[in-house]
């Protein structure tokens, strides 16, 4: 176990390393964040910063000599860098987890590879100068294969003629393309798993995206628990698999029933319960969790990398959360007054439209 008064370092500096380092500190450790930018959100509950660019091998090499462990708060960060410090300091998760998380098509094949159903896709690129084929039933999404968030990198190809679109929208490719699939609902679940290879997760989170960036969020998600069950499953099987240390964090889709069924029935779970996009890190859809868990999502990653045992993750309420998305901001400066809601603002600055700047969760008892 890591004692008291170490040095966390976190690659990148956004809203989950600001609430990373808050955790981080309630456990008595320091953060020292490493990010490109001037000054960055996290750096407002982290003890120091190096400005540098994730490329920068000389700058990453002097972090990870002044630090106890390193760990990331975002996917997009390149591997090879990192492969560098790895032999200097322990990276938790590991980079196996990053290198799989951040490429979809290495992502898609990962989770094939564990018989576990995902959308169905295709690779696509140019060959010779001409307009790239999609082997895949439309309408389809055309996303890259790296740098894909907040539904940046996307592309909806609704007929052939479409594909002609994609270099100009998508840049040059490769890129993967999946049937746009009919989900009767989108849903999370954040697994934590620590260096004994115990897992532990949280209640599934149902979740509602406008754009592919995530809107809302919901405790308990209303699903049927066979489809609960079989998430947290797969969840930690993908943990398992990756030796994943930390938190990582599942989304899924649910598929409609067929023939008109009642579509949340507990059905054929494994048919029907696939799985989108891995984040090997905490995420928004767990925001909740701060206000609800007796471990939130933030405390119980910095347990699981610094070797702790992992942390009790019942839930004592149940919550929703909406994301405060660039102006939106200004309707929350002033705290209300009322113990059920809590704001919490990123401190970015800068409310350009879309930017994640804070977000609202409202609490309730749990009716028995
Ligand atoms: P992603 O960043 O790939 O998770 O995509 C962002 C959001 O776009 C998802 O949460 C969905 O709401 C939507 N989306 C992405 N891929 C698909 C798909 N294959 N079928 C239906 N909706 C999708």
């Amino acid at each position: 176990m890591l004692p008291e008064g170490s040095t966390i370092g976190i690659l990148g500096g956004g809203q989950l390393g600001w609430m990373l380092s808050l955790a981080a500190k309630e456990l008595g450790y320091h953060c020292h964040i490493f990010a490109p930018e001037e000054n960055p959100p996290a750096m407002q509950a982290a003890a120091h910063h190096t400005r540098a660019g994730f490329d920068n091998i000389d700058k990453l090499k002097t972090f990870a000599k002044s630090v106890d462990v390193i760990t990331y708060e975002f996917e997009n960060i390149p591997v090879e860098p990192l492969c560098a410090i790895k032999d200097i300091c322990a990276i938790h998760p590991s980079l196996k987890s990053l290198e799989i998380c951040q490429h979809r098509l290495k992502e898609k094949n990962f989770v094939k590879d564990l018989k576990k159903l995902t959308t169905p896709f295709a690779e696509a690129r140019i060959i010779n100068h001409l307009p790239p084929i999609f082997n895949i039933e439309l309408p389809a999404f055309v996303k890259t294969l790296r740098m894909g968030y907040d539904g940046k990198g996307q592309f909806v190809l609704r007929e052939r003629e479409d594909r002609k679109k994609v270099p100009e929208k998508l840049g040059k490719g490769p890129w993967i393309a999946e049937v746009a699939v009919d989900f009767f609902q989108e849903f999370a679940v954040v697994v934590a798993r620590d260096k004994n290879g115990n897992t532990r997760c949280f209640d599934a989170i149902a979740t509602y995206h406008e754009g592919g960036i995530l809107r809302k969020a919901k405790i308990p998600s209303g699903l049927h628990p066979e489809f609960e069950t079989y998430a947290q499953q797969t969840a930690a099987e993908i943990a398992e698999e990756l030796k994943h240390v930390g938190v990582l964090t599942v989304e899924f889709f649910l598929l409609r029933n067929i023939n008109g069924a009642e579509d949340n029935d507990g059905t054929n779970a494994s048919k029907r319960v696939l799985v989108n996009e891995i984040a090997p890190r905490v995420h928004n859809s767990g925001h909740l969790t701060r206000e609800i868990c007796d471990t939130d999502q933030f405390k119980q990653h910095i347990q699981a990398i610094c070797g702790w045992s992992l942390g009790d993750t019942t839930r004592t309420k149940n919550a929703k959360m909406v994301n405060l998305l660039g102006d939106e901001v200004k309707k929350w400066e002033k705290p209300p007054d009322d113990p059920n809601i809590n704001v919490t603002i990123y401190g970015k600055g800068e409310a350009r439209p879309g930017r994640k700047m804070g977000h609202v969760v409202w609490t309730q008892p749990i009716s028995r």
